[in-house]
């Protein structure tokens, strides 16, 4: 069951991820896909200020990663400069969510071999519409019923925040999409299915 939501600016963005981050718990895993500009970091940013990070979020091109405090630690990667799936095993992924942090990765979808089975992907892409430029589509693809839930809580408080704050209210902001097709890759093998 994926949520999908429309932003109108980088601001709503941000409030998006604010009203996600109020649900994050240690050892959560968020995914960012989407092309350069779609606004990855903008998500990060509002989630980072949902947990309480002082500092705004910058994108850690260089460094892979950078660590904040906030009311957990938030772990922000981006993974675009990685050239080899084995790189990734030196991030150190599975310490980060030991020592009860939250790890948020742009570009992630590069590493999904090598992520939790639970974890959220969020597809950011712009808008088809090049009247509006500040238009975003999010597509949140819960993994796991806990994530699934999530998506459902953010989206009662995120319905409400954007609402309030769209004088000009462009038509429904979310609307949920059921892809009778799309499989959890991440799903765990049953013991059926190994017999088999
Ligand atoms: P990415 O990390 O995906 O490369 P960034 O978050 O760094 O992208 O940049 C997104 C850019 O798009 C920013 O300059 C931001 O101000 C702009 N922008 C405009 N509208 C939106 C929106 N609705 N959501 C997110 N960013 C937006
Ligand atoms: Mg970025």
């Amino acid at each position: 069951m994926n949520v999908v939501a429309t932003t109108a600016s980088v601001d709503e963005t941000r409030d998006l991820a604010h009203a996600l981050a109020s649900l994050a718990r240690p050892g959560d895993v968020v995914v960012l896909a989407g092309d350069l500009g779609a606004g990855k970091t903008a998500f990060a940013q509002g989630f980072g200020s949902g947990l309480g990070v002082a500092d705004r979020i910058t994108s850690p091109t260089f460094t892979l990663v950078h660590v904040y405090e906030g009311r957990l630690p938030v772990h922000h990667l981006d993974v675009y400069r990685l050239e080899h799936l084995s790189e990734a095993l030196d991030l150190g992924l599975p310490e980060m969510l030991d020592e009860g942090g939250v790890v948020l990765i742009e570009w992630g979808d590069a590493i999904a071999p090598m992520l939790p089975r639970r974890h959220l992907d969020i597809e950011v892409r712009r808008a088809k519409d090049p009247d509006s430029e500040d238009e975003r589509c999010l597509i949140f693809k819960p993994h796991g019923a806990e994530w699934i839930r999530k998506v459902q809580a953010m989206r009662t408080t995120a319905e409400t925040l954007l609402n309030a704050a769209a004088v000009d209210s462009r038509g429904p902001r979310f609307e949920v999409t059921v892809d009778p097709f799309a499989r959890d890759h991440h799903r765990e093998i049953t013991v059926e299915e190994e017999e088999a």
